[in-house]
């Protein structure tokens, strides 16, 4: 089929949320909506914002968002997508306001807004266009499965489902297989109000026109049907978006370190393990201990992130002899270029918090993962890994070393994880599929192009 391009060079107006991971799907849907024509501005917080140097043909516009300094953790997360609602909105006006007067001004400028993409927690510039009259679309920058299970909950709770009380049970929650009980969204939020008052929201497509979803047919086909049935909007699945993208995304906070690919080089095919939680994911004490004693006992090559801040507490700190016991056979960065480390041979899994990003990128590069989840929606796709694609083996809730080694060994020698990579070298063909040309995701983008060019 034609790739097809924006009919007159239009502008798109993109909001992002100020995390790592739902920052990188944004900036890959400007990416790809840039290499089909459309002019893309990036309205962004003044907190967490992206380097513009990164995409110098991008417009950047900063809004006032009253943030000074944010401690960013999983408990902190629901107030602060509720305290950027509540401070962006006026600011936003105001600079779409002035794009919309520069418009008029020079009424030859064919770079007319065409519409505002928004991530699914930044509400606010739904309200905003909606008063302006522009027509807004929402980007998901977590997967199907995720959103059927926050849009369940409020009515398993009227069941009389208890959050707080289930969240360890084993039991399956009826129509939402594979899931348990214990694997929604519940603990580990703040206050469980103020976390379903922001799933009320988000659940809502209020006059939004169009969702655009980082995931693709042939890992969420049945979510993504399900949710349809629910949804009256047209749904353009273009994931995974950094495999459409034909640019890297943007870092936030740390450069990458690139040494490791350098380290990489001179390890042997599908030795060693990645591992890396993420952006917000700490590890007490203890917990750091017990990682760093399950990669020295597992005897395998590893390829550790310690970003900063990743050890909760001041004074957390590595094992003293653990230098010693490990030596060449381990690699620490404080960050790492992820897709490229997914990417080498060398890289035989990945012991993962299961983010949705890093999940979407490793199944990509046909790595299988290690399951070590903590919030929002990484204990469903862990649930999604282990029992629904078979490609992924669970951690229990409390780390303790002899299990991660026991995991690292099983993923990296025993035939149950060779077994591992043949599924999810088969999902990283099918994957290919969908984005070459007449696949599901690139079929979805020639149509939002259209779409987005009839608005
Ligand atoms: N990432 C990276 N280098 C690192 C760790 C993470 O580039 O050392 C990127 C990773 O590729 C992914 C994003 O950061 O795109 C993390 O998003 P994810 O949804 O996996 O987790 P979150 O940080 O939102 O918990």
């Amino acid at each position: 089929m034609e790739k097809l391009q924006a009919k007159k060079c239009r502008r798109v107006v993109l909001v992002p949320f100020p995390l790592q991971g739902h920052l990188n799907p944004m900036l890959d849907l400007a990416n790809i909506l840039h290499s089909r024509g459309f002019s893309i501005t990036i309205v962004h917080t003044k907190f967490n914002f992206p380097n513009p140097a990164d995409h110098p043909d991008f417009q950047y516009v900063p809004i006032s968002d009253g943030i000074s300094n944010w401690d960013i953790s999983a408990s902190n997360l629901v107030r602060l997508a509720s305290t950027i609602n509540t401070n962006c909105k006026d600011s936003f006006r105001k600079c779409l306001t002035q794009m919309m007067q520069q418009q008029q001004q020079d009424e030859k400028q064919n770079d007319q807004v065409a519409c505002i993409i928004y991530d699914f927690l930044m509400h606010f510039a739904e309200t905003v266009a909606n008063q302006m009259s522009l027509p807004s679309i929402i980007q998901r920058t977590s997967n199907a499965a995720a959103l059927l299970a926050f849009c369940k909950l409020p009515r398993l709770r009227a069941e009389g489902y208890d959050c707080l009380q289930d969240s360890t049970s084993d039991e399956l929650v009826p129509g939402l297989h594979p899931l348990r009980f214990k694997d929604l969204p519940t603990a580990s939020m703040g206050s469980l109000d103020n976390f379903l008052q922001l799933i009320a929201v988000v659940c809502n497509t209020r006059t939004s026109s169009a969702i655009i979803w980082n995931t693709t047919d042939c890992l969420e086909h049945s979510s993504l049907t399900q949710l349809q049935e629910h949804y009256n909007v047209p749904f353009f699945t273009l994931g995974p978006m950094h495999k459409m993208a034909l640019a890297k995304s943007s870092n936030l906070v740390i450069k990458d370190d690139n040494n490791c690919i350098e380290w990489l080089e001179k390890q042997a095919p599908h030795s060693v393990i990645y591992v890396s939680l993420g952006s917000i994911a700490t590890l007490d004490q203890k917990e750091l201990t017990e990682m760093a004693c399950g990669l020295a006992n597992s005897d395998q090559p590893f390829l550790w992130v310690i970003r900063p801040g990743l050890g909760s507490g001041s004074d957390a700190h590595l094992p003293e002899a653990f230098q010693e016991l490990t030596g060449d056979r381990g690699c620490i960065v404080k960050w790492a270029p992820q897709k490229d480390v997914l990417a080498h041979p060398a890289v035989g899994g990945f012991l993962s918090h299961c983010g949705w990003n890093s999940t979407l990128e490793s199944i990509s590069e046909g790595v299988p993962m290690i399951c070590k989840p903590y919030f929002v929606d990484q204990k469903m796709n862990a649930r999604y890994l282990s029992h629904e694609w078979g490609i992924g083996i669970e951690l229990d809730e409390v780390m303790q070393r002899t299990d991660i080694a026991k995991a690292i060994r099983r993923i990296l020698v025993e035939e149950e994880g060779s077994r591992m990579r043949q599924r999810v070298i088969a999902l990283k063909e099918q994957i290919k599929h969908c984005i070459k040309e007449g696949g599901s995701s690139y079929n979805s983008l020639n149509k939002l192009v259209q779409f987005i060019s009839s608005l």
